[in-house]
């Protein structure tokens, strides 16, 4: 079963996710329900505050990512295929050191339509544990850390839109503003 996608400014976007205690069949079939939605809106990361649910939970899937990045997990270099889609429970990000940053532009499926240049560290190593409960440690560069940090962003309440210098966040604010009251209007 597919999940709606709240949209800016639902309140749920903006609360920080619970951390998850728990690791049953009721988590693993949110996960799979949260990949299932994020690939019907071909989208490569969600957030459980995305579908309504403020918890340390999101999911990615790159395979079918053109920009190149790189990743370890756990110690080895796994073919894509074989740990994506990916859930990711309670991430501990922690920048590369010496990590610059880099800007690209990023969309947001709780922003439809809108998209805007930000600039994020290029490289970061992810401590997370899996839809099991299994913990793991993924380093990884480019695409892959950018949609991980913007995810992660999600889990605390933060939205890309936060993270875009003034003059970025100012072309596009007429489109945000027109968002939010779209979606206020869609609740009544
Ligand atoms: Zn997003």
């Amino acid at each position: 079963m597919s999940l709606q996608i709240v949209h800016f400014n639902e309140p749920v976007l903006r609360k920080k996710g619970e951390k998850i205690a728990v690791f049953d069949a009721a988590l693993a079939t949110l996960a799979a329900e949260m990949v299932e939605t994020m690939h019907e809106a071909a989208g490569i990361g969600l957030a459980a505050q995305q579908v309504g649910r403020a918890l340390q939970l999101c999911v990615v899937d790159l395979r079918e990512v053109e920009a190149p990045f790189a990743w370890e997990l756990d110690g080895a270099k796994p073919p894509l295929e074989l740990f994506m889609p990916l859930a990711i429970a309670n991430p501990h990000l922690t920048i590369a050191r010496g990590a610059a940053e880099t800007v690209e532009e990023e969309g947001c499926l709780s922003f439809p339509k809108i998209r805007g240049d930000v600039s994020r560290p290029h490289a970061i190593t992810v401590k997370f544990q899996d839809e099991r409960g299994v913990p793991h440690i993924l380093k990884c560069d480019g695409m892959l850390a950018r949609c991980i940090q913007h995810e992660a962003d999600h889990l605390n309440g933060v939205l890309f839109i936060d993270r875009m210098d003034k003059k970025v966040r100012a072309e596009i604010d007429e489109k945000v503003k027109a968002l939010a009251k779209e979606t206020k209007a869609a609740k009544k």
